[in-house]
């Protein structure tokens, strides 16, 4: 066993959507921060359906991207067709949601953290959290141990991870990946409550085997608007999605194939989602309804990738069931598929049991953020990471716990509702979870927090990283950032994030270079000005003319020959004397006080 001796302060298990934005937000503000995951290859990757948003989501994802997270920008560079949902309607209901080429996705992601210059990442499968008196001090992987302050779990639905498709059972994470087993014993062991969840995906179809023109276009905003406030630009071209519509033949085959879907054969004991329901669920609870909206979401842009997501026909089913339902959908009368659809059960931990800083009340410093609280989506996680985050830096330094309250942001009513009333199926967030939503909209995200983001020097560290700076250490000011040589006060006045609560022009430029000189020169100008009360110091203390320097001891025979030959007449003259040596003026200033002092 290969064993890590230098500490992190923040060591994040998972990078999934929690973990990526947990790991961001600990390196951003400085701190030493390690991130194990089982695969690069797997960074942020969209488990279910390739979208960031939508209802009470969109406003997520704004709050996380006011805050100084990576989401919102991640979706503006990779989103092929973006949309808000209830545009008709009143603006806190206004949800934003964009279709993402979810390679790039991932791809942009993992660049992200890999260029974080406070992060490292490592592979590998962790299988136990180690705990002294209460107190997580590292983790163990299957063949590695890292030591660090503080550990955030961010382990998705890889907990006991169990597929079920058909009669078919796999232990897996998600589909072809290794479940956590040994993790979720080694948290058990901590005495923590475990539940568990259920979840479900549509198969993924081939884009060459639908008939597309038969199906309704649905396009998407034009101009499309992005998500994030800063810096950040929509990059790829937008895409239509498709609309379909299940028919009597559809629920039909469904109906004569309901005992072998696990959902009802029995095989799942987990709570699933009750606002994402299979369409095993839709044709048992709404049997009158005659038909339900299929939207065919296209995954990628590139000719590697095919995918084509069928929102709306997560199912648990045989794939060759799957095959014939949805064979009877108009348009799909060829369709073959890439990869069957499949549910999910996983174990969760009871989300009571954290403090608002999503810290375990039980074990000090080990952080719980994502799915494994008994959240669903890509959104949920990522805020709850960003959160966690935060705070394992905050109690690190010894600082106050970072909190939102319910009237501040979604945020804020989110890490309420679990740790306040629990989970009992997976929650998602949605507008009428909040009770202030007119005052807490999409639209002044940034207002209500991005100031937030400054004072925790969110933003600071990511403005710094972008200008090839190396991160701060503690907080600062403009005034320190000003003494860096890279920034300039043009740098700071330009930049968003740089430019703090200065009120700039109110300043002439001539007052403004002054105060940069001032700043930038502080400490040399701080030495210098000692060196002069040196000097003048030493100009003041007078050598007697005449002076017999032979009888001095200590002094070398050639420093006293130009003493002879210069006869100078203060002691600030003679240390300017070239051949004067430090220790020279040093001793003759010892013999001139003892004189005095005779
Ligand atoms: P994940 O994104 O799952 O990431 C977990 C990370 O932890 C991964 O990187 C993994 O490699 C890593 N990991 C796990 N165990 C270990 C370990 N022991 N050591 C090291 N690394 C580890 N959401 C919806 O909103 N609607 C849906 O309909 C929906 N359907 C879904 C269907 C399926 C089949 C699945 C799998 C998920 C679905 N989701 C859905 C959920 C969505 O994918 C998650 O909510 C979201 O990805 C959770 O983010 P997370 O960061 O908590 O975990």
């Amino acid at each position: 066993m290969l064993a890590h001796h230098h500490p992190y302060q923040v060591l994040v298990i998972g990078a999934g959507h929690a973990g990526c934005e947990a790991a961001l937000a600990s390196a951003r503000m400085g701190a030493k921060t390690l991130l194990v995951t089982i695969s690069r290859e797997t960074i942020a990757q969209m488990s279910c359906n390739p979208a960031i948003g939508g209802i009470g989501k969109g406003h997520l994802v704004k709050e996380i991207d006011a805050l100084g997270g990576e989401m919102g920008k991640a979706a503006d560079a990779t989103g092929i067709q973006f949309r808000v949902l209830n545009a008709s309607r009143g603006p806190a209901t206004r949800g934003s949601r964009c279709q993402s080429e979810m390679h790039e996705y991932h791809r942009y992601m993992r660049k992200v953290l890999e260029d974080e210059p406070s992060l490292d990442i490592a592979e590998g499968l962790v299988e136990e959290l180690l705990i002294r008196k209460n107190r997580v001090v590292g983790i163990r992987t299957n063949n590695e141990e890292f030591y660090s302050s503080s550990v955030i779990v961010t382990t998705g639905t890889f907990l006991n991870g169990m597929i079920h498709r058909g009669e078919e059972r796999v232990e897996a994470g998600r589909v072809n990946e290794p479940p956590s087993k040994q993790l979720s014993i080694s948290l058990a062991g901590q005495q923590l409550r475990m539940g568990r969840m259920k979840t479900g995906t549509p198969a993924r179809l081939d884009k060459r085997t639908i008939d597309w023109d038969s199906l309704q276009v649905q396009p998407g905003d034009d101009p499309p608007k992005q998500f994030s406030f800063w810096d950040s630009e929509i990059l790829l071209p937008q895409v239509p999605c498709h609309i379909a519509f299940t028919n009597a033949r559809t629920h039909q085959v469904i109906q004569d194939n309901l005992r072998r879907s696990a959902l009802y054969g029995g095989q799942i004991t987990g709570i699933g989602p009750r606002y994402c329901p299979s369409i095993e669920d839709k044709i048992v609870k709404f049997a009158d309804k005659e038909r339900h909206q299929v939207f065919l979401e296209p995954t990628g842009l590139a000719e590697d990738n095919l995918m084509i997501y069928p929102n709306g026909l997560s199912t648990s089913l045989p794939a060759e069931v799957q095959l014939d339902f949805l064979r009877t959908i108009e348009g799909l009368e060829q369709v073959e598929i890439i990869l069957p659809g499949y549910a999910i059960e996983y174990d969760y931990a009871d989300p009571t049991q954290l403090k608002a800083s999503l810290e375990l009340k039980g074990v000090e410093n080990l952080y719980l953020a994502g799915q494994i609280n008994g959240t669903t989506g890509y959104e949920e996680a990522a805020a709850q990471g960003l959160m966690a985050g935060i705070n394992a830096v905050r109690k690190v330094r010894g600082e106050e716990p970072f909190l939102l309250l319910r009237g501040e942001a979604y945020i804020g009513v989110m890490l309420d509702d679990l740790i306040t009333r629990g989970v009992t199926e997976p929650y998602r967030m949605f507008t009428s979870r909040a009770e202030h939503r007119l005052h807490l909209r999409e639209d002044n995200a940034d207002l209500r927090l991005s100031e937030k983001s400054w004072e925790l020097g969110l933003k600071v560290q990511e403005e710094l990283n972008h200008l090839g700076e190396s991160p701060l250490k503690n907080s600062t000011t403009l005034s320190g950032l000003l003494k860096r040589p890279g920034i300039q006060m043009q740098t700071l006045q330009a930049s968003q994030n740089l430019h703090g609560n200065l009120d700039w022009q109110n300043y002439e430029p001539a007052v403004k270079e002054q105060a940069e000189i001032g700043f930038k020169y502080e400490g040399y100008l701080a030495r210098q000005q000692q060196e002069l009360k040196h000097i003048s110091a030493l100009d003041q203390i007078r050598i007697p003319m005449g002076m017999n320097y032979d009888t001095i001891p200590g002094l070398s025979a050639e420093v006293v020959e130009i003493l002879k030959k210069l006869q100078p007449s203060t002691l600030g003259q003679a240390s300017r004397t070239s051949g004067m040596t430090p220790a020279a003026v040093t001793i003759l200033r010892v013999y001139l006080r003892s004189r005095r002092a005779a």
